[in-house]
């Protein structure tokens, strides 16, 4: 295959572009950098792959054909889309909507890379994907969750009036190497901090919930999904449910850290749990992770000592 990966310079798109060549296929990555690293992708440059830095909120035209598109380009971090609001809803809204507009244009398969965050705060626990969310629209927050709602409802749109071949993926936290140091994220926060000596941040109690898939479950589920005909959004992310407090434990204890947690006050809408049903992607893709925490917390660990 040809494939178009939007995004395919941050930390899952290099991943799956890694995939996509390894597997024999063509990757063209369109990526703006804004939260993205060239480095991420630079083992990859060759005739398998190329990056084309460009903002996919503008016209987006491709040479040759394209059978694929995989659209990962949004911020993806908190801090980031905080610091990035208009930018999260353009990429969301126009970039979307670009991006299905060379699926059309090309006759592509397109798979949308949305999130658990279209959920919300949950007030249905675990979330299946017949839950509609619990969002609020003016919160600091909405700029992502709302970009995501729309950028799913579009990827309907296009596939009910031009007969679009697409796929959406609720993507939960996701964790590994090639997680930026600085993007807030919990499991990048904590292993750094325990790695320095420095104090490990919780917000809140630490009671709050999280499930975390290692980077190379996620990749193999959204491949499954994209070769699958399976048209609903479809869950992927790993039921394991831990509080935050019990992850910065386990961090200290694999890292060996002295370090202390330092409580800070909570964000406003910080979902209180959070932990995806998948049994449709068991049913569906036969695709459940594979790799425990202690293995991809390994493995992460690893990454950030060299980096530091
Ligand atoms: P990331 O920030 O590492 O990667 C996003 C990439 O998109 C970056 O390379 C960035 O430069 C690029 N980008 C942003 N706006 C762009 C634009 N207008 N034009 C071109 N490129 C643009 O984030 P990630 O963690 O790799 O997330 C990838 C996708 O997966 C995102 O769509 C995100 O919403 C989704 N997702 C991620 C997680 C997770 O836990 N990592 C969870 C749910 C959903």
């Amino acid at each position: 295959m040809r494939v178009v990966v939007t995004g395919g310079a941050g930390f899952i798109g290099s991943h799956i572009s890694g995939r996509l060549v390894r597997d024999g296929h063509e990757v063209v990555c369109l990526d703006n950098l804004i939260t993205g690293r060239a480095e991420n992708v630079a083992h990859l440059m060759g005739e398998q792959f190329q990056i084309v830095q460009y903002d996919i909120t503008n016209f987006i035209s491709v040479v040759g054909d394209v059978d694929a598109i995989l659209h990962l380009a949004s911020p993806a971090s908190p801090i980031d889309y905080l610091r990035l609001p208009i930018q999260t809803l353009k990429v969301g809204a126009l970039g979307t909507h670009k991006a299905l507009g060379l699926a059309r244009a090309k006759g592509a398969k397109f798979l949308l890379a949305s999130t658990s965050e279209v959920y919300g705060d949950p007030l249905v626990h675990p979330q299946k994907e017949e839950y509609w969310g619990n969002v609020n629209p003016v919160g600091l927050r909405g700029v992502y969750d709302e970009a995501k709602r729309f950028a799913e409802a579009m990827t309907m749109a296009y596939r009910r009036i031009h007969g679009i071949d697409t796929r959406i993926a609720r993507i939960f936290n996701t964790y590994g190497p090639r997680m930026r140091l600085d993007d807030g994220r919990v499991i990048p926060t904590f292993i750094t901090s325990a790695l320095r000596g420095e104090p490990l941040p919780i917000h809140g109690d630490g009671m709050q919930t999280r499930s975390f898939c290692y980077i190379d479950d996620m990749v193999e589920g959204i491949m499954r999904l994209l070769v699958s005909d399976y048209p609903e959004p479809v869950n992927l992310g790993n039921p394991e449910e831990y509080t935050i407090l019990e992850t910065a434990e386990k961090i200290k204890q694999l890292t060996g850290s002295k370090s202390e947690v330092e409580f800070r006050p909570l964000p406003s809408d910080d979902p209180a749990r959070r932990r995806p049903d998948i049994s449709t992607a068991r049913e569906v893709l036969g695709w459940a992770p594979t790799v425990s925490l202690d293995e991809g917390l390994k493995a992460t660990i690893e990454y950030i000592r060299k980096q530091i």
